[in-house]
């Protein structure tokens, strides 16, 4: 047997003992069924996925604490879960291994209104804490798409919709409670809305992928629900048009809560799937939030932006009924697309530019796209700078396969040559690993000794963000 095959059976040998032992501790939850690992291994994209030896359904910080001590000392793999919405092959276990399944760890532990802070278990998904909060007249404004779990989301240093007011995870998540790899409990920081106090171990965690830890609660700032909401929707001859719009509603200050671009494909898509009435024109979803008078004023502030763009008409709504049937449909749109290619894959890739690079940046998307008849709605929270392309394609047929790989790969390294990122919001998982050295230079050499320090026999969600 050669060494490396002899490492590998080695490392077989070190999992089987490993799930023995979690079984002991978990009982029935600890899952070795087949749908079961297949699910906690593979996310929505053609990202490869790959099915971990068991998925370990975990009720408190003790048992993480327990799993993961047993992972080390058998030096078996685990990987985090939290809702498996990532996009990017997060969560696929590259290596075999337990999957930390977080889900019922699903308490809000401490709502402090007057304070404006919360603290939840990792597996609270962002709707279930909106619920749970609705009668505080507080709210909790980060919203990927899916309802994805809290954790999840902080571990992607996710965003949404609201970012563009709010910021992301990574302005909003204020504490972590994290099993680290050597199986200690580590508390991150204090409720204070200040601390100088070391090293910023909460950034650290936010956006680490469960390759640094697990988290196993969060504390999060909360947000009054506004007085006033008022939503709108405002049609434009042209995405650049839509993009010159949100360039300066951001440029002169405009404090607007969601802009977001969807582009006249999606449209068509989100009129037949959510059975909405939408001129199908590039289109911008729009929400402000404040008092009856400032969101009026601002809603005018920006129609006015919009005539002198030739956009509009500009209507709105402020019903919380209307309101929610327009956002959902905005939501449902990466569904909505899925649809209308129901036999072929799809991909949603994600970037983000400085605002003023934006029209630019997207302008030379869609010339990449159609000058290789590529199908590519693009989406965005564009407020952000932040847009996605949603790629299709038949994976079987290579030429295809490699225009939209071409599309994509100029894309990703437009948006880094802009000063931009190869992810604002989804992350790198293994689907966004090629892109960081472009990205980071040095940078990620000090990402790769973070690892190893923290991680010395590198069990956790290996062969992610950081190649070793
Ligand atoms: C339709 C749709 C729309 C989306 N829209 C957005 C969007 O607008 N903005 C956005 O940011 N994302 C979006 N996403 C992506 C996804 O929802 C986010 O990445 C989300 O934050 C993932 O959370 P999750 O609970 O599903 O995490 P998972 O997919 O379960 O895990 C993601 C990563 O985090 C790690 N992880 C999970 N839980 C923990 C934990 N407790 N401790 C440590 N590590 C952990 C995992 O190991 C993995 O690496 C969208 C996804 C879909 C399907």
């Amino acid at each position: 047997m050669s060494g490396v095959a002899k490492a590998h059976a080695n490392r077989r040998n070190s999992v089987v003992q490993a799930v023995a032992e979690v079984s002991a501790l978990l009982g029935d939850r600890l899952s070795t069924s087949d749908a079961v690992r297949e699910q906690h291994g593979n996310d929505l994209t053609w990202n490869p996925g790959a099915a971990p030896d068991a998925v370990a359904f975990v009720n408190n910080t003790e048992e993480v604490q327990k799993v993961v001590q047993i992972c080390s000392k058998y030096e078996s793999p685990l990987i985090p879960f939290g809702t498996g919405t990532s996009l990017e092959g997060h969560i696929a276990a590259l290596q075999g291994g337990i999957c930390i399944d977080v889900s019922q760890m699903n308490n809000i532990i401490e709502v402090n209104a007057e304070d404006l802070d919360c603290r939840v278990e990792a597996g609270v998904t962002r709707k279930m804490l909106n619920t749970h909060l609705r009668d505080t007249g507080l709210f909790f404004p980060i919203d990927p798409g899916a309802d994805a779990s809290i954790g999840g989301m902080a571990a992607t240093r996710a965003s949404g919709t609201n970012a563009v007011r709010y910021g992301t995870m990574r302005e909003n998540v204020m504490s972590l409670t994290a099993v680290m790899p050597n199986g200690a409990i580590v508390k991150t920081a204090s409720r204070a809305k200040k601390s100088s106090a070391g090293y910023d171990l909460t950034r650290l965690l936010v956006g680490s992928e469960g390759t640094l830890g697990v988290i196993t609660e969060v504390g999060l700032r909360l947000f009054g629900i506004p007085e006033s909401i008022t939503a709108a929707v405002c049609p434009f001859e042209t995405v650049d048009q839509c993009c010159q719009a949100t360039i300066m509603a951001i440029q002169i200050g405009l404090p607007i809560a969601r802009i977001e671009l969807i582009d006249e494909e999606n449209i068509k898509a989100i009129n037949v799937y959510s059975k909405m009435n939408l001129a199908e024109k590039p289109t911008l979803f729009l929400e402000f939030h404040g008092t009856p008078l400032s969101t009026k004023e601002q809603a005018e502030t920006f129609s006015e932006i919009a005539a002198d763009l030739n956009g509009g008409p500009f209507e709105w709504a402020t019903l919380e009924e209307d309101r929610n049937r327009l956002w959902k449909a905005r939501h449902d749109a990466f569904w909505a697309t899925k649809a209308m290619f129901p036999e072929k894959e799809r991909f949603s890739t994600d970037v983000c530019v400085p605002i003023s690079r934006l029209a630019e940046c997207v302008a030379e998307t869609r010339a990449d796209l159609e000058q290789n008849n590529v199908f590519g709605p693009i989406i965005g929270h564009v407020g952000d700078g932040n847009f996605h392309v949603i790629l299709f394609c038949d994976r079987s047929d290579q030429e295809e396969y490699k225009r939209v790989m071409g599309v994509y790969e100029r894309l990703v390294l437009r948006a880094i040559a802009m000063d931009g990122t190869c992810t604002g919001e989804h992350g790198v998982g293994t689907g966004k690993m090629k892109f960081l050295e472009a990205e980071h230079g040095e940078g990620l050499n000090v990402m790769r000794t973070l690892k190893k320090a923290i991680d010395p026999l590198n069990i956790m969600n290996p062969g992610k963000i950081v190649s070793l």
